[in-house]
């Protein structure tokens, strides 16, 4: 038996899995965001409340936001302040006696995916979240390749590519990050960026829905805006795909739910490509809001 965590900024969301990989339980709780003993007892009782109830000892695996430091197993989370600087994952072993999985959340999602039942036929999936940001994981027969400090699908801190300064004009303004920097790739290509770049180009305030909502009527301002937006979705998409040549990409986030996308990235990224290289098939995510729990879980599945 599989147990997932999806440990967020204000709810704890579990699910335990069997080995077809169904659903068997669930239970979703508030995060204890500023006390790190009530975090260690909150997961401590979720466990075993399902071994419980299961009549086992399940594996344990827990995605949040953020990541844990390769060399000492403390974690890098801002948005569970309780957790921040801790070795949660040493501590929680001891309290339910086994061993525990912890990955970035952007990881559990892709590697959620990739054990759809369709998709676990390909190789290599790399998963992309188009939402608030843009992050997402790459998984390797079913494994996630993490790298070196978890940064490994961090795609939203590339910087603009000069294909796409053709495209925005090269007196775009370079948003300055959340991570420091200046033109991360995530301020122009997520939910957040569209809606940006929509308001540079025509000094209006509009959501995302609205402005897809527009271009669909015919609308020529949202219409010359998705057009400039498919663009430089998919000359960054490109850069990442002459790196990684993923057999299948998987697009999850706010903005995977632009059916256009599906139709149009195909048509737009054989130019940023190497000219041998086939476009990947590229599929809207299947499991929606409980890929994390999913991923988590499936952290297990890696051995
Ligand atoms: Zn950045």
């Amino acid at each position: 038996m599989y147990y997932g965590f999806d440990m967020g900024g204000t709810k704890i969301e579990m699910g335990a899995f069997d080995a077809e990989l169904n659903r068997v339980w669930q239970k979703r709780v508030p995060t204890p965001r500023d006390d790190y003993a009530a975090l260690i007892d909150t997961l401590t009782e979720l466990t075993l409340e399902a071994d419980a109830a299961l009549g086992l000892k399940g594996k344990v695996g827990i995605g949040l936001p953020g990541m844990p430091d390769r060399d000492n197993g403390r974690l890098f989370t801002a948005n569970v302040p309780a957790a921040m600087g801790r070795p949660l994952q040493l501590d929680l072993e001891q309290r339910i006696e086994r061993a525990v999985k912890i990955d970035n959340d952007a990881n559990c999602f892709a590697l959620s995916e990739a054990w759809d039942g369709e998709f676990r036929s390909y190789p290599s999936v790399l998963g992309m979240i188009l939402g608030t940001g843009v992050g997402g994981g790459l998984i390797i027969d079913g494994k996630v390749f993490s790298g070196r400090n978890y940064i490994t699908g961090e795609f939203g801190h590339l910087r603009l590519p000069v294909d796409a300064l053709e495209v925005l004009g090269r007196d775009i303004p370079r948003v300055r990050c959340g991570c420091g920097h200046d033109g991360c790739i995530e301020n122009y290509i997520s939910g957040r960026g569209f809606e940006w770049v929509y308001q540079h180009f025509y000094q209006e305030s509009l959501s995302a829905p609205v402005i897809i909502e527009r271009y669909r009527a015919g609308e020529a301002k949202a219409a010359s805006h998705v057009d400039r937006f498919m663009d430089v979705l998919a000359i960054c998409l490109g850069n990442l795909l002459t790196i990684l040549d993923p057999h299948l990409v998987v697009l999850g986030g706010g903005l995977s739910n632009f059916t256009e996308l599906y139709g149009e990235l195909p048509k737009r990224l054989p130019p940023h490509l190497l000219s041998v290289a086939k476009v990947p098939r590229i599929e809207p995510a299947r499991y929606g809001d409980s890929g994390g729990v999913r991923g988590a879980a499936f952290l297990n599945l890696q051995d």
